[in-house]
């Protein structure tokens, strides 16, 4: 059984009816999943699809679209943030690579979100592009939540070793599968296995052999046997160690 730990199906609904979707995931053995908001809309909308389809959902401004944080969005994102099928804060962090977003819009947007992912007691799930060393930094500065993660990691194993002493989960994307990843299947291989993660990151970032093609969390089975295959293990083994770190990350006891 496999649990996919970041997607966005409010986006993958713009192409395919959400139902086919996730019963494709279901006939995949693909048992959880955690669908992200990446504004105040598709937070709702994304706890709307929980509750709808029987997942669980993730609830922030997006990096990307942080010039659109404000009070009357914090007061919109801790109104969903309550929702029992809510057990994440996010996706938010810093995107130093699309910089459309000024950076000082960008961290006080990150700053509002850990501070209620440590009111509300919710895992954050953070997002860096070009930039997981000033996330580092003010994760530090500001103080760690207890449960958080690093979706689609892709810092060095300095910065993976930061993030580790913080008691981060990191979660793996489809590019662990690219043929040119060899250095994101070592950096697996580096993480503990009671710290590891697995996504799709749908609609984006298909994994081998669908590479190119719109992501859905039927493939995140392909990302699991990447990084077996980089480890040397059964999927079936990763498929269920990163099925009960997620369920631990998520607060879903008895899952996993
Ligand atoms: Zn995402």
């Amino acid at each position: 059984m496999w649990f996919d730990s970041h997607c966005h199906l409010h986006i993958c609904e713009q192409e395919a009816p959400l139902a086919d979707l996730i019963g494709r995931a279901e006939a995949a053995g693909v048992h959880a999943l955690v669908t992200l908001g990446t504004d105040v809309a598709s937070s709702r909308r994304a706890v709307a699809i929980a509750h709808e389809h029987g997942v669980h959902a993730g609830v922030g401004v997006h990096p990307n679209d942080a010039d659109t944080w404000s009070e009357d969005a914090a007061v919109g994102i801790e109104a969903v943030l309550r929702d029992d099928r809510v057990v994440a804060v996010g996706e938010t962090g810093l995107d130093l690579y699309r910089d459309e977003v000024p950076v000082d819009l960008q961290r006080t947007a990150f700053s509002a979100h850990v501070d209620m992912s440590k009111r509300h007691g919710k895992a954050l799930v953070i997002h860096t592009r070009n930039s997981v060393l000033e996330v580092l930094d003010m994760l530090l500065s500001e103080g760690a939540p207890e449960r958080l993660v690093f979706h689609c990691w892709s810092g060095d194993e300095a910065a993976l070793r930061r993030a580790l002493t913080l008691g981060a989960y990191i979660s793996f994307a489809g590019n662990v599968s690219f043929r040119s990843a060899g250095d994101l299947r070592a950096a697996a291989g580096l993480v503990p296995r009671d710290r590891l993660l697995i996504e799709t990151d749908s609609p984006y970032l298909a994994p081998e052999p669908r590479r190119g093609r719109s992501n859905e969390p039927a493939n995140v089975v392909h990302v699991g046997s990447a990084v077996a295959d980089a480890l040397g293990v059964d999927p079936e083994e990763i498929a269920a160690a990163t099925a009960a770190n997620a369920a631990s990350l998520f607060g879903l006891l008895g899952m996993g």
